[in-house]
């Protein structure tokens, strides 16, 4: 006879559907190797974090103490009725208009924990098992997680140096159509600003497109685009493109989130979506089903320094900084890879990420040469193929996803070096 210790603690079915995801596979990585200089963490320079901006926010809104009672206690499901409005301002201004003619009241503007959340929550509002979502290849590995862990089917839509291709969009739904499956497609992804992990941008006349073609397709019901903002405001150069939501006239049928995790401090796990009217209940009830609020402090903290312009302030900052890293990223591209056949990457204009292509008989994943030797060379990457939806055998092998975000300048170069030394050495053996 066992004892209870001894017995099988039985999981349920859905939590089989979030085993071996990517990210998981990364963490054990960074874990197993942390003496590699890596390129493959996506976390934010800790050089960048607002430590005194931070001190200061949180004297102010512990100031009295009627103003500390009020941020201490538990806030409301969808946040702080102040942050709320505060980044209906803030929101309004990216979008270069008034907070009138944005079109949507404070009620559709939801505070979560980190974007991620939201992003999140939207999946466990909308989809049910074998429900169908169009994302780009390649697309956010976590979003592919959160699709996998609802069951949710995935198509992959082609993707270029302007982002996911409307036409090939069209022609997918054009097919799920005709095999009588339109019904089971709830959502399009889109990373629209400077993608993780491709570093592209959906160009202006694409984001138009792809609403276009969402509405198109809307015939029994509505199929929503699931805008993820989260690089927005890291642009270094280029055009100033609108979102995808703007093109959304009736305010009807996308849903954008952001985050200030990557321009501010992403363990303070402020995000915020806006979403359609009618979706607003489902995905607060949702959510006070799971946490009835986020952290109602930190929404303090961040009205507060949206409020006094210390915000805007380290921003400019914030993206100073990552455009040199850009700089030395491409730099280092350009001086250790340019002599290699079949390489190439993407130049992006804002963002944490370069994408690079190798030959196709250069195999990039965890357990291939490369990715051994490039350890052994003390540095590391993340695999592309981790970075696509659906079943591993159809996705591209040779890629990899390299990341400025953490490494200061100088060892930017250095990682450069050591990554391409351990391409060739893998190419000639
Ligand atoms: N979307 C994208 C594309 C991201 O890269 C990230 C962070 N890696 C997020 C959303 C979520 O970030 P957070 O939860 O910190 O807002």
């Amino acid at each position: 006879m066992k004892t209870p210790a001894e017995l099988p603690i039985l999981m349920s079915q859905r939590s089989t559907l979030t085993k071996d995801l990517a990210i998981s596979f990364l963490m054990q990585q960074g874990v197993e190797n942390p003496d590699c200089l890596s390129l493959a963490a996506g976390l934010v320079d800790p050089e960048t974090l607002p430590v005194e901006e931070t001190l200061r926010a949180a004297q102010q809104v512990l100031a009295t103490r009627e103003s500390g009672i009020r941020a201490l206690q538990y806030g409301t499901t969808p946040g702080s009725a102040q942050l709320r409005s505060e980044l209906l301002t803030y929101f309004a201004d990216l979008e270069k208009c008034s907070t009138e003619s944005l079109g949507i009241d404070a009620s559709q503007m939801i505070l979560t924990t980190g974007s991620q959340q939201l992003l999140s929550l939207v999946c466990e509002t909308l989809l049910d098992p074998g429900d169908i979502c169009l994302v780009a290849g390649p697309t956010y590995f976590v979003f592919a997680g959160n699709l996998a862990g609802v069951g949710a089917r995935t198509v992959t839509i082609p993707s270029d140096d302007q982002g996911m291709d409307p036409a090939a969009l069209d022609h997918a739904l054009e097919q799920i159509a005709s095999m009588k499956e339109l019904h089971r497609v709830k959502l399009i992804y889109a990373v629209s600003y400077y993608d993780n992990p491709s570093g592209v941008c959906l160009s202006t006349s694409r984001r138009e497109q792809i609403v276009e073609i969402a509405k198109k397709w809307s015939r029994e019901h509505r199929i929503l685009v699931l805008e993820d903002a989260a690089y927005r405001e890291l642009r270094y150069d280029g055009e100033e493109h609108p979102s995808v939501w703007s093109f959304d006239q009736e305010r009807a049928n996308v849903i954008y989130t952001q985050t200030f995790s990557k321009t501010f401090s992403p363990g303070i796990r402020v995000g915020f979506g806006i979403v359609p009217k009618d979706l607003v209940t489902a995905i607060c009830e949702r959510k006070g089903n799971e946490d009835f609020g986020s952290a109602h402090f930190n929404q303090k903290l961040i009205a507060t320094v949206l409020r006094s312009g210390e915000y805007q302030g380290h921003l400019a900052k914030v993206r100073d900084g990552y455009r040199l890293k850009r700089d030395a990223m491409l730099a280092a591209a350009q001086k250790y890879f340019s002599d290699l056949p079949g390489v190439s990457w993407v130049h992006p204009k804002g963002g944490l990420y370069v994408w690079m292509t190798l030959p196709e008989s250069l195999e990039s994943g965890f357990d291939r040469p490369l990715f051994s030797q490039a350890v052994k060379h003390g540095v590391m990457y993340v695999p592309g193929e981790l970075c696509y939806a659906g079943p591993v055998e159809d996705r591209p092998r040779s890629q990899m996803r390299l990341s400025y975000g953490v490494l200061p300048v100088d060892l930017i170069d250095e990682a450069m070096r050591r990554l391409a030394d351990a391409v060739r050495e893998t190419q000639s053996a």
